[in-house]
């Protein structure tokens, strides 16, 4: 039971796209507000998060299992534009950096 103090340093969180689990700090923390998937990226708003990694892949992974409704607890497909919208900026932002 040794080598696992990290656990309690660097929370780790699944992500609902691949399913693996990685650093929180690695992760996307989305909330629903209505019936919308929206970024947490302070990761400050309340309610129920879910984790997600900032890429296009994952979210399409994430929304092809209806992992966001499961996640949520909500009744049906939810609205997934602005995450997407702010991974592909984000991910965008990150190629153009020299
Ligand atoms: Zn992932």
């Amino acid at each position: 039971m040794s080598g696992r103090t990290c656990a309690r340093v660097c929370p780790e969180r699944t992500c609902v796209g691949c399913r693996e689990r990685a650093a929180k700090g690695d992760l996307l923390r989305t909330v629903l507000v209505e019936d919308a998937c929206v970024p947490d990226r302070r990761g400050t708003l309340p309610g129920r998060g879910a984790y997600v990694h900032p890429t296009t892949v994952c979210l399409d992974l994430a929304v092809r299992r209806r992992a966001f409704p499961r996640a949520f607890r909500g009744p049906g497909p939810l609205d997934t534009a602005a995450l997407r919208r702010y991974i592909e900026q984000s991910a965008r932002a990150e190629q153009t950096t020299p």
